[in-house]
């Protein structure tokens, strides 16, 4: 494992803990009050208005924003981003074992990898001190693309244009890829990602106020937002259902750097999405850090740092109450007033249009309040690794115990050409003996022929010689025999 480097000291105490005991103003520095006052939103809790987001009280908005404009990263540096806090740490630990090929129970997981959160704490110095690690490097973030902490993400917003299409774009879109970072964020089933915000709110706001007495309906609202519930400010890093949408759009104009990668199959699936992952990660997959890595990653789920005390950051970091999360979701959605229904389904809209169709598939089932029981094919079809079913995109199978991946996107297989139909026709199914008698069928060379039921009478065949039913005629074959033997091959070759 690559030893880590010396950090430089936080400057304050303040946000140095997710309780909100630890951001009282009085642990400010004086640079922070007098520089960069502090927003409140409607609970009265602070935080940082960066952009048209909010942050954690102790970020900066001069550090988000000369990171996004002036630091830039190594192309073999890898990003993980999270849209909802926190971070995950069995995602972090697998994710750095990967990339440095080393053991997961190696790795630090209180080494500061979130690099907004850790240059506003420790200042401009925390990027010379991970500058003389010689290795990849692994960082987080939970920032949105358009305020992503580097200067050479790949992200192409919006309104500029993405630099696909002609051939010349391509030799700059292969340029952009050298000298890019890897970008891997993480998302989940939208009912998840609010829930963990609206538990990140809690925890925060219980500490804040030093009291129990709200709700998570209240919090709900202050992360759904919009739609009539104005004047709740901004939500975290944009939040989680818009900042995945922003994502998604990058990842369709940038697939070979940046990727979506699915927190639910890291649970359902674990060893078939952490292999996606080493892919896209670019590590070798047959080393036996990659392997180690992927045979213990069930796992992954129950790695953690937090204090054994602190049992509500504990379930904050946890990634396997998929059910138990999309369930209390529901039942809050349910009891919420119109105006946050309605707000809900607005944020989901953006996934509904979202060119990513996984997104629009979570979209949809929440929409119509489904439990959480993604179909099992998602796993593999999302790591890249499934065989398609070739009768799903016709319409032709509804088993839904089919083991073939019924999963978005598969071509329709390609109907052969009108004429090797024709041809066909007859033979697309075990002929029966007559019919190969009728037609003189010459038998195939012995290996294709398995499964077939050959006849067995000798004389049934017009070409000389007792060896006629294990290989092809030794004499010249009729005008007739030569013509069936060529659609032989044709039927062998289609196997
Ligand atoms: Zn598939
Ligand atoms: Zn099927």
């Amino acid at each position: 494992m690559a030893p880590l480097p010396d950090l430089p000291p936080p400057r304050s105490k303040y946000g140095l803990d997710i309780n909100g005991s630890s951001w009282k103003p009085e642990l400010l520095s004086e640079e922070d009050k007098s520089i960069e006052p502090l927003d409140f939103n409607h609970l009265g809790m602070p935080y940082r208005r960066i952009g048209d987001c909010a942050y954690p009280p102790f970020c900066k908005s001069s550090v988000v924003q000369r990171l996004h404009s002036d630091w830039t990263a190594r192309a073999s540096d890898v990003f993980l981003v999270f849209p909802a806090m926190l971070i995950p740490d069995g995602i972090v630990a697998n994710s750095v074992a990967l990339i440095e090929q080393a053991r997961v129970e190696s790795i630090d997981l209180t080494f500061p990898r979130w690099i907004d959160g850790a240059v506003s704490r420790r200042g401009w110095e925390y990027l010379d001190s991970i500058e003389s690690v010689s290795t990849r490097r692994c960082l987080t973030t939970h920032g949105p693309p358009w305020l992503f902490p580097c200067s050479n993400s790949g992200v192409i917003l919006g309104d500029e244009a993405p630099s696909t299409g002609s051939s010349s774009s391509q030799g700059a879109k292969q340029e952009e890829a050298a000298v890019t970072p890897r970008i891997a964020v993480f998302v989940a089933d939208p009912r998840y990602l609010v829930m963990k915000e609206v538990g990140l709110q809690r925890v925060v706001a219980e500490g804040w106020l030093g009291t129990a007495a709200l709700d998570d309906s209240t919090f709900l609202q202050s992360v759904l937002g919009g739609g009539g519930l104005e004047g709740i400010g901004p939500s975290l890093f944009g939040g989680s259902i818009r900042n995945s949408a922003a994502w998604a759009e990058a990842e369709a104009r940038c697939p070979d750097r940046i990727r979506l990668f699915f927190i639910d199959d890291f649970v359902t699936d674990p060893a078939v999405a952490m292999g996606g992952l080493a892919r896209f990660l670019g590590v070798s997959e047959l080393s036996a850090a990659t392997e180690r890595v992927v045979r213990d990653s069930v796992r992954v789920a129950t790695i953690s740092h937090a204090q054994p005390e602190s049992r509500r950051v504990k379930d904050l970091l946890r990634i396997d109450l998929m059910e138990e999360l999309t369930q209390s979701f529901e039942s809050l959605i349910a009891n919420a007033p119109t105006v946050m229904q309605d707000a809900w389904e607005c944020q989901l809209t953006r996934w509904l249009q979202s060119p990513n169709a996984r997104l629009n598939a979570w979209a949809y089932s929440a929409l119509r309040h489904e439990p959480w029981n993604p179909a099992r094919w998602w796993a593999t079809h999302s790591a890249r690794v499934c065989r398609p079913c070739i009768f799903f995109p016709r319409g032709k199978c509804t088993d839904e115990e089919c083991g073939y991946c019924h999963g978005p996107d598969h071509p329709k297989p390609k109907r052969p050409a009108h004429n090797r139909r024709k041809q066909r026709r007859g033979y697309a199914r075990t002929p029966s003996p007559d019919i190969k008698y009728r037609l003189n069928v010459i038998a195939p060379p012995a290996p294709a022929l398995t499964g077939w039921d050959m006849p067995q009478r000798k004389d049934s065949y017009d070409s000389p010689g007792s060896g006629a039913s294990t290989g092809p005629p030794s004499g010249p074959p009729s005008a007739r025999s030569a013509r069936t033997a060529d659609r032989w091959s044709d039927i062998v070759d289609d196997q």
